[in-house]
């Protein structure tokens, strides 16, 4: 059991910013900026690779959402990053997932997240990328 397993539960307490039957968003402790958000599942779902269809319509129809209330909670706000790390690799730390609603302001000094702020273009020719691309394109229709 996660953390946010008990914040779902009511057993700890979070700054809760929405709820419906299927979805809870809640002022992440860490406050990356102010209003840094965390919207997750009601239904515990480890990574993005756990989601069945109905579970993931859910979560990212409110996405939009939640934005728009974050941005008009605070005239300066100008942009958000939305950010969900999946995997110990990728520096998912609470193995319950959560959607990272981080709100930007103007020379807030933040170097951003890891895209677009690395270009390895330059490692990578036109075949290259299509091997990839097609390597990924023939992975759809085989479950
Ligand atoms: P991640 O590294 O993507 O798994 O992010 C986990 C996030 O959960 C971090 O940003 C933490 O600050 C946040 N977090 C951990 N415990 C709590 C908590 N009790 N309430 C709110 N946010 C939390």
């Amino acid at each position: 059991m996660t953390i946010f397993d008990k914040i779902i539960n009511g057993d700890i307490p979070s700054y809760k910013v929405y709820e419906n039957q299927d979805v809870l968003a809640f002022l992440d402790i860490s406050q990356v900026t102010p209003g840094h958000t965390l919207v997750v599942p009601k239904k515990h779902v480890d990574d993005i690779f756990g989601y069945d269809t109905d579970t993931a319509q859910k979560v990212l129809l409110q996405l939009p959402i939640i934005a728009r209330a974050i941005k008009a909670s605070n005239s300066d706000i100008t942009g958000i990053n939305i950010q969900s790390n999946n995997g110990p690799s990728a520096g998912q730390s609470v193995l319950y997932s959560h959607w990272h609603l981080i709100p930007r302001f103007d020379n807030d000094g933040l170097t951003g997240t890891l895209a677009p702020t690395i270009d390895n273009s330059a490692e990578f020719s036109p075949e290259r990328y299509q091997k990839i691309a097609d390597a990924i394109k023939a992975q759809f229709g085989k479950e």
